[in-house]
């Protein structure tokens, strides 16, 4: 019985070991890279670029801060001096293309409007260098599609900044449900949202591609695919929005979608630019994983409850954070020419699914997928 001592034991020595140790490859990859680290240009110097991810360096084995691309010459002061990047590895969106020639930069990460993204990573592949785009990939499943073809013709790769598949609470309930630890998966729940301030490019569909679904249910739908190991079949989507609120002039707000899985797993998920949701939850035969907060930068949890005992399992998080992971995971995958757990594909396989979401809540249909 779960209550028994040795099987919790057992279940929180797993938790303990479900660090990034876990993560598949991840031990080999970064024995085989071994010290060297390659250097990124940062493209966009907002918000995530600036508080998550330029921190983040100062942990890494295999990556650092080597150029820095920005429209704004104050930013490229300002960081260059903060991060030691010279005044000769300052780049503007004119001069990108000189990158080509920096022997220092060997990874543009993107980290533009979503609008953004499929133009620098083709002009990054171009200058023969591999690419770090952020999430949602593109606003199309076209514009992914020409930045996969972009990053093979260059013979480099593409990796999707999936940070959630690096933060150990998240690899650690992978791993459980790979374990079927409360039996085999019958359902999801998962939710991902905000309430958005007006004013910004992610309100505005030619920049953002579309509204919460694409910004912070694409969570929602990462966790439902990572979490259940299998790819949708169909989607039934509804959306609320309500249009006289000047941030949903041009996207939408709510959207409820369901996921069908091959096995008649179905993932109830929830995206809101209206309401705060950070949750996962997977149901099985003899009790629940839950993530709450499941995805935020951090203060996730994990709990277990099976046959009506919860447990926390001890997640070790003395590592690197999700952000460091992420950077170093793409430059051992280099080192080692491995191809990275989130590439191209990752993200357009999310970005299909989206367009699904889309035509389904639009036109008031279940959708098959391909
Ligand atoms: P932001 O608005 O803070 O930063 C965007 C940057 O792009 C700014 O520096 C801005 O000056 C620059 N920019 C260049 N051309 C622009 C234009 N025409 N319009 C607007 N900005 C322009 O946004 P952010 O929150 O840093 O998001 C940037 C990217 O990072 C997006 O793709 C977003 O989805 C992603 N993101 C990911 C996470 C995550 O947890 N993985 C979190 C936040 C954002």
């Amino acid at each position: 019985m779960y209550g028994d001592t040795t099987r919790r034991d057992a279940l929180i020595g797993m938790g303990a070991a479900a660090g990034l140790a876990m993560l598949p490859g991840a031990a080999t990859l970064a024995q085989g890279a071994g010290d060297r680290k390659l250097g990124y240009a940062i493209v966009g110097l907002g918000s995530y670029a600036t508080r998550q991810i330029m921190p983040a360096f100062a942990q890494c084995r295999n990556a650092r801060i080597a150029a820095l691309v920005s429209g704004t010459p104050e930013k490229l002061a300002r960081y260059g001096a903060e991060y030691g990047v010279p005044a000769t590895h300052h780049y503007n969106y004119q001069t990108f293309e000189r990158l080509a020639d920096n022997r220092d930069v060997d990874i543009v990460y993107v980290v533009l409007p979503v609008a953004m993204h499929a133009e620098y990573s083709i002009r990054a592949s171009k200058a023969g260098k591999h690419v770090m785009c952020e999430k949602p990939m593109a606003v199309s499943s076209a514009e992914c599609q020409s930045m996969i073809d972009a990053a093979k013709a260059a013979g480099k790769k593409l990796m999707i900044g999936y940070r959630s598949r690096f933060q150990p609470h998240n690899v650690a309930a992978i791993d459980l449900c790979r374990k079927q630890v409360v039996g085999p998966t019958r359902m999801i729940r998962t939710a991902h949202g905000f309430s958005i301030q007006p004013d910004q490019w992610r309100l505005d569909r030619k920049m953002s591609g579309g509204g919460s679904m694409m910004d912070i249910g694409i969570y929602s739908l990462q966790a439902a695919r990572y979490l259940s190991g299998e790819e949708p079949v169909e989607v039934m989507a509804t959306e609320s929005t309500d249009r006289r609120d000047p941030r949903f002039a041009t996207v939408e707000d709510r959207v409820d979608f369901t996921l069908r899985f091959p096995s008649g797993v179905l993932a109830s998920c929830i995206s809101s630019y209206s309401s705060p949701h950070n949750e996962a939850r997977v149901i099985g035969t003899d009790g629940y994983i839950e993530l709450d907060p499941a995805t935020p930068y951090q203060g996730q949890r994990l709990r277990v409850r099976v046959k009506g005992e919860t447990t926390e399992p001890a997640i070790d998080t003395s590592g690197p954070s999700q952000f460091a992971a992420q950077l170093d995971h793409l430059a051992q995958c280099i080192l080692t020419n491995r191809t990275p757990l989130v590439p191209g594909e990752e993200g357009l396989r999310d970005i299909r699914i989206i367009e699904a979401v889309y035509r389904s809540m639009n036109e008031g249909r279940r959708v098959a997928l391909a």
